[in-house]
């Protein structure tokens, strides 16, 4: 059997208490050790889970490959807002930008619209929604009651965009990932899993949709 030496970067960290492999969004391997963990322990995690690291990285080159097929924004690019296929064309980037300023007021409207129509359902009271363009996530909640959602989720079917609004709506209500914050969940956004499962497929384009 032929040994595939797989490429990673260590990195150390003093919060962290357990060696840790992840992959970033361009595919590469980083292994996370607490200060005292030797250097051998990252190679060895890399070879444990070798398979699971080809795999998530050959998911991301399937994505970029997409991404790269892709129309340009200047040749026009159909994007679905709210559901409603659209061809949005943006010959320099201040035309670009001003798309992005308009889909996000868009999204500012119809986020607030949802949030208000489901807040009452969840039994919960936000104190402030703000709409954000966060790179790495949906939407957040804090303790003092605010939710924070990204304005490319008016880019997601419609039902997506309810289940992220439900989600951070029900941690006003049950903070953490239990049973009983799920229940609460999928008792107002019974297709969760499929939401979940479609944010996961497609957060690479989304994240990218103007790019
Ligand atoms: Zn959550």
């Amino acid at each position: 059997m032929e040994s595939a030496t797989r490429p990673f970067t260590v990195r150390r960290s003093t919060r962290a208490r357990h060696v840790r492999l992840t992959v970033t969004r361009e595919g590469d391997a980083v292994v996370v050790l607490p200060l005292r963990a030797p250097e051998r322990a990252a190679a060895a995690l890399v070879e444990q889970h070798g398979a699971w690291l080809d795999r998530q990285v050959a998911r991301i080159r399937a994505t970029r490959v997409r991404l790269d097929a892709r129309p340009t924004l200047a040749d026009g690019r159909v994007l679905h807002v709210a559901g409603v296929p659209r061809l949005i064309a943006a010959r320099d980037t201040a035309m670009r930008d001003r798309i992005e300023r308009s889909l996000r007021a868009e999204a500012r409207r119809l986020l607030v619209a949802r949030v208000s129509l489901f807040a009452p359902l969840v039994g919960v009271r936000p104190t402030r929604v703000t709409v954000r363009a966060q790179r790495a996530r949906w939407g957040s909640a804090s303790r003092a009651g605010a939710i924070s959602l990204n304005w490319r989720l008016v880019l997601a079917p419609p039902d997506v965009l309810d289940y992220v609004v439900i989600h951070e709506l029900s941690h006003l209500a049950v903070p953490g990932h239990s049973r009983r914050f799920w229940t609460l969940v999928r008792r107002h956004a019974p297709s969760a899993d499929a939401s979940r499962r479609w944010l996961r497929d497609h957060h690479a384009e989304l994240m990218a949709a103007l790019d």
